[in-house]
């Protein structure tokens, strides 16, 4: 019966589709729960497809024949039915996606995702709750409360702490610095910018942060009205984290400079080593000098999950604010991610009352409205309810465990890395995170950078293997993210040894006379 249904979903006979054009069939309502069904089958067909048929981490496609197939696409004429739909967005996407889930993709900060989580995808999309407020999610305004309140625990918050669930990491160090930047104007300034405006000397105002701090807070400040200008970087040690002495003096030298230090950007987790700033020292230096000390553990914030690592975090609870994104390291799909304060109150700063969804006479003990603590979003996604699932059914312990497990995973490969004369490492790792490059082993005066970039680029159309790169003084690196539980020490042996082999392919190249110049 049911497999009969789903044949006339695919031949378009779908009962009442074409026959009653007052049925409204594909409207999500009462009556269409077998149209609902099918189709949310036959979209989970598609992607137990994409899992059973995906081999590599890419397919290898060049965007100008990927283009092609776009050629004959016109959005206004409709498919007949979702078989010609799934055909469709499966020449044009499925086939061609990025498998975050092979241990073969290495690369961003795209981890695979938990199975409760895509679970209460399903349930979020459908229902369609909008977070702003107790009249469009009831239930999920206290989900996403309690789940902050959970996130401030492992912090380290004490009750006083809040925050909301956000976009992802950038916007939520955009709430950080907007506090940050709102709160000394009202202490210090008793200027209020929400309604005023910026004062005069805003342009003074500086925010310290690292070298390897995310280029969001670059982005936020130039987004805030105070420039890129405003951000003052501060080398980094050998391990690429905030030199904590150089930060005090980077403050010291703004004030006789007549500047206006404001904030300092502490990150737990940089995105090119994942390595962390000394917390513990930024805090107390953020205390002696009066400045709001956010937290950006976007990348970081796994370690919270784990017994054996939870202390790489310490200081965290000092933070003023902290950036949380779920999406990067608690195995959560895009998006989930949350910013946290430890003072409730300042979350104050940035409310807004509209008449007609949050006024001002509003008793909010009542009727609660996480809008009031959104500063980027008013309808917003009920993310909340996939970390709900996590946790509810897997419990912290195991997410810590995976959590641990590549911690290892990328120590052990950082030693082989190492130990190897055909590497050389930068740099060790708190989290997954491992930048290093093929060095030269025939041709001891070839372009290292050149090279390099070309083995990231052949395995990146071979689609066999995804790593990212980056550059550290000026020189091309090839970067691992390690995302994966699953991956273990002997995929990482054969990526290396899919790296040597490029490396020497293209040595020997440059090697052979009779080859020169033709690459
Ligand atoms: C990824 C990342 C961000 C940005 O987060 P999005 O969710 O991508 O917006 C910020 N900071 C760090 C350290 C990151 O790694």
């Amino acid at each position: 019966m049911e497999k009969q249904t789903l044949i006339s979903l695919y031949a378009t006979e779908l009962p009442g589709h074409e026959t009653d054009d007052n049925a409204c069939n594909d409207i999500f309502h009462e009556n269409t729960e077998t149209e609902y069904r099918l189709a949310i089958r036959a979209a989970a067909e598609q992607v137990s497809g994409f899992l059973k048929n995906t081999k590599k981490p890419f397919s290898g496609i060049k965007p100008a024949t990927l283009l092609e197939e776009f050629e004959d696409i016109s959005l206004d004429n409709p498919l007949p039915d979702y078989k010609s739909l799934f055909d469709e967005v499966n020449a044009l996407y499925i086939k061609h996606a990025t498998a975050f889930h092979l241990p073969q993709y290495i690369a961003h900060l795209n981890c695979p995702v938990v199975i409760p989580a895509l679970a209460a995808e399903v349930i979020i999309s459908a229902i369609n709750s909008s977070q702003d407020t107790y009249d469009q999610s009831a239930g999920g305004t206290f989900i996403e409360r309690r789940l902050i309140d959970w996130t401030g625990q492992q912090i380290g918050y004490n009750e006083q702490c809040d925050g909301v669930f956000t976009g992802g990491g950038s916007q939520s160090n955009l709430m950080g610095l907007l506090l940050a930047r709102d709160y000394y104007a009202l202490t210090y300034l008793n200027h209020n910018i929400k309604l005023q405006g910026h004062p005069a000397n805003a342009n003074k105002f500086r925010i310290f942060v690292s070298e390897k701090a995310h280029f969001s807070n670059h982005k936020n400040a130039s987004l805030m009205g105070l420039g890129e200008q405003s951000i003052v970087k501060i080398a980094t040690d050998e391990r690429f984290r905030m030199d904590a002495a150089l930060l005090e003096q980077a403050i010291q030298l703004e004030i006789e400079q007549g500047n206006i230090p404001i904030a300092i950007v502490g990150t737990a987790g940089t995105t090119d080593f994942g390595n962390i700033d000394p917390l513990q020292e930024i805090g107390r230096i953020a205390e002696r000098y009066n400045l709001w000390f956010h937290i950006d553990a976007a990348y970081g914030c796994g370690l919270l999950l784990s017994e054996k690592y939870r202390y790489l975090l310490n200081g965290i609870e000092q933070a003023d604010s902290v950036t949380i994104d779920y999406h990067k390291s608690f195995f959560q799909p895009i998006s989930s991610s949350a910013f946290l304060v430890k003072n409730k109150l300042h979350l104050n700063i940035i409310r807004h009352h509209a008449d007609y969804l949050n006024p001002k006479e509003q008793d909010y003990d009542e009727l609660p409205a996480q809008i009031n603590k959104s500063i980027t979003q008013s309808t917003r996604r009920f993310d909340a309810l996939k970390l709900w699932f996590t946790l509810r059914l897997m419990g912290k312990q195991k997410l810590g465990q995976y959590t641990d497990r590549i911690i290892d995973t990328t120590e052990q490969a950082a030693c082989l890395i190492e130990s190897s004369n055909h590497f050389d490492l930068l740099s060790h790792s708190d989290l997954g995170v491992l930048v290093f490059r093929y060095v030269p082993q025939l041709v001891p005066a070839i372009d290292v950078c050149a090279m390099n970039l070309y083995i990231k680029q052949t395995m990146f159309f071979n689609g066999e293997v995804l790593v990212a790169s980056t550059r550290v003084n000026g020189q091309f690196y090839l970067k691992f993210t390690i995302l994966n539980p699953l991956t273990t020490i002997k995929h990482i042996q054969n990526i290396l040894t899919i790296i040597k082999k490029h490396g020497k392919d293209y040595e020997q190249r440059r090697h052979t006379p009779a080859h020169s110049g033709t690459n």
